[in-house]
């Protein structure tokens, strides 16, 4: 097991590596904006603290308002255009990585749903983790 999990777009020019090997926050969010930005259903994130994240490469950042009204700031490669992490201003101190940007995206495995509210007809879930209509609850 490797001490760093490391990612990056796909052209490669955005690459991070973090040292957040167990990240609790390991969620499927179905909202809009995560449809609109990445064309699939939804986007699977993994929260990690900014403090164990480092990135190299031009990143475009585009913010928007997100589903449960805070801005949500969405990084993305200047080059491909691929989103590769997100900063939500509702949980700040976290980082939201996109876990398909991992090199080794088999080491994720979601514990939670959220935004289900919005979720397409056509989206299928795994039925034994929790749902949560909205965003996820952050205690
Ligand atoms: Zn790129
Ligand atoms: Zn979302």
């Amino acid at each position: 097991m490797s001490e760093i999990l490391e990612g990056g777009c796909l052209c490669g020019k955005v690459r991070y590596q973090t040292t957040c090997l167990n990240s609790q926050i390991k969620i499927n969010c179905h909202c809009r904006d995560c449809q609109k930005l990445s064309g699939g259903p939804y986007v699977s994130l993994m929260g990690i603290p900014p403090e164990s994240f480092s990135v190299t490469g031009e990143t475009r950042c585009f913010e928007h308002e997100g589903g449960s009204g805070g801005r949500m700031r969405a990084f993305c490669c200047s080059h491909c255009n691929g989103r590769v992490y997100g900063e939500p201003e509702i949980a700040r101190g976290m980082i939201l990585i996109l876990a398909t940007s991992l090199d080794k995206p088999e080491i994720f495995t979601p514990n939670a749903d959220m935004f289900v509210k919005s979720a397409v007809p056509w989206d299928r879930m795994d039925e034994t983790i929790p749902k949560y209509e909205g965003a996820f609850p952050r205690g």
